[in-house]
């Protein structure tokens, strides 16, 4: 199949087009067939210089490349392919949209229309008072063929609309809706060439769909109530329709349409914040399609095995970031040790710069990786290896472990008394956290008040690996006595 994702570079690439381009995509690749990207920028006031760079960034990040049309080249935007040329305004310089217009004039199911925009917005006003779906009212269609003619050749600005036949009911088979319905005098008179020549979406994307061969068309809800437009321009300029598959729009928790102010819409800042591209996809892959199995996780290879349209529900999807977080620790404990150890290195040595060099960082880097949900993360979680903790008491006590500042004294005496007690040499995470239960088998203490002070001791931090895990890892690498020596530490300021 040859499908294609046609963003308007109108800024960023929100992240339900990164949903569309990825379904696309998949079933491009799962046909064997042809994923074209093509840049819809005929709205030239709409359009923002640099976001056609910055959608291939993204798709690029994604993993999602595009087989024809506008790739990257070098960090540059080429094109690609021998329907081209792929970006609208260039096709638009070749008076390719305009041809089609005028064929639709010529045919009796266009109009010229002159009206101002002052007229139409006042007709608006009154139809919204008198509680009428705002519709073109048809004023231009009852001009005749003489007036037209003159006011044409006099130079008085006109758009081109589409004649909808009010009689007719247009039907078709969605591919995610099933049948729809459409009732002739529903539809407004669509503007398909604008009065600066170049023609709107409507007809520029039925026109390209055509001329690049699109056999599938998925895109996002919106645009369901334009389609039977779309559909009649097909059978008015003689050509099949592709199929269609409408995705549902992406929801806030609270329903609502995904919006700024509650989430993050731009792909670009998931990015920024630090997510793998794997972990985005698989969110974005769920959201809105099922795949009627309990499996959770999917790589690429295997969403471009088990995507399919018909599993893709009607329902709007709620963006649920939690998931996504899942999905990101998910992803990350699928990171190799060693690449994991490479990639966070540098971070770590920004803020620590003795990481770079240290021998055993990879021991350290497994430590969090269990745990760690962004990369960002990793100097925090490891940084009380490189610099001495500043536990503070507030810190030390903790009301769910149940150590209280009164508590708290007795519990670092009984943990270190515990320690102190395990030759050097049998000092591994077994041997610590046996030696702690014995201690808690005996009734007095319950495991967290002893742990929760140690950890916090060693480390300072309100999360980190667990107390045993840090306490081994100090030991291994400086002795026991640096572990002794942090929760010396922790008394003095529990006493203090
Ligand atoms: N240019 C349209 C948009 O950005 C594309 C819609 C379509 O895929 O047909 O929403």
């Amino acid at each position: 199949m040859r499908t294609r994702f046609a963003p308007s570079p109108t800024g960023f690439l929100h992240v339900g087009g990164l949903r569309t381009a990825l379904y696309s995509f998949l079933i491009a690749r799962q046909t064997k067939g042809t994923f074209l990207l093509r840049i819809e920028d005929t709205d030239q006031a709409r359009s923002v210089p640099g976001t056609v760079e910055n959608i291939l960034k993204t798709l690029d990040w994604a993993g999602i490349r595009p087989d024809e049309g506008v790739v990257p080249d070098n960090g540059q935007v080429a094109q690609k392919g021998a329907k081209g040329p792929y970006i609208q305004s260039e096709r638009q310089g070749l008076g390719l949209y305009r041809k089609y217009a005028d064929e639709l004039v010529a045919k009796g199911h266009a109009y010229p229309c002159f009206c101002t925009s002052q007229r139409l917005e006042e007709m608006r006003k009154t139809q919204e008072a008198k509680k009428q779906a705002p519709m073109y009212d048809r004023l231009c269609l009852k001009l005749s063929a003489e007036e037209v003619r003159k006011r044409i050749a006099a130079g008085e600005p006109h758009v081109i609309r589409l004649k909808v036949p009010h009689e007719r009911t247009i039907t078709f088979t969605d591919e995610i809706r099933g049948e729809m319905r459409f009732q002739g005098h529903t539809i407004d008179d669509q503007v398909l060439l604008k009065s600066d020549g170049f023609p709107t979406y409507h007809l520029a994307h039925v026109a390209d769909d055509r001329l690049m061969e699109i056999d599938l068309v998925i895109r996002g809800e919106e645009w369901l109530s334009s389609l039977p437009k779309h559909l009649l321009l097909f059978e008015y300029l003689g050509w099949p329709p592709p199929k269609y598959a409408h995705v549902p729009l992406l929801l806030n928790k609270d329903r609502s349409k995904l919006s700024k102010r509650q989430s993050a819409v731009a792909a670009e800042d998931y990015i920024a914040k630090g997510y793998l591209p794997e972990a985005l996809l698989n969110f974005l892959a769920l959201l809105g399609w099922n795949p009627g199995t309990t499996q959770e996780l999917f790589s690429m290879d295997e969403l471009v095995e088990a995507f399919s349209l018909d599993r893709v529900q009607k329902a709007g999807a709620v963006f649920d970031t939690e998931k996504l977080d899942w999905l990101q620790g998910q992803w990350m404990r699928k990171i190799p040790l060693k690449e994991f150890t490479v990639r966070i290195r540098p971070i770590v040595a920004g803020a620590y710069p003795a990481a770079a060099a240290d021998p055993a960082f990879e021991k350290k880097a497994a430590l969090i990786r269990e745990r760690i949900t962004f990369f960002a993360e990793a100097p925090a979680m490891l940084g009380y290896f490189y610099e001495e903790p500043q536990p503070t008491v507030e810190l030390l006590a903790n009301e769910k472990q149940k150590v209280t500042k009164a508590l708290l004294p007795g519990a670092l005496q009984k943990i270190e008394e515990i320690l102190r007690e395990i030759p050097e040499k049998e000092w591994n995470e077994e041997r610590v956290l046996a030696a702690v239960k014995a201690e808690v088998a005996k009734g007095e203490w319950k495991l967290g008040q002893l742990l929760w002070p140690l950890r916090a001791s060693l480390t300072g931090r309100p999360f980190s690996p667990g107390a045993v895990e840090v306490a081994c890892a100090l030991a291994a690498e400086r002795g026991t006595e640096a572990v002794f020596e942090r929760l010396e530490r922790g008394k003095a300021v529990a006493t203090r």
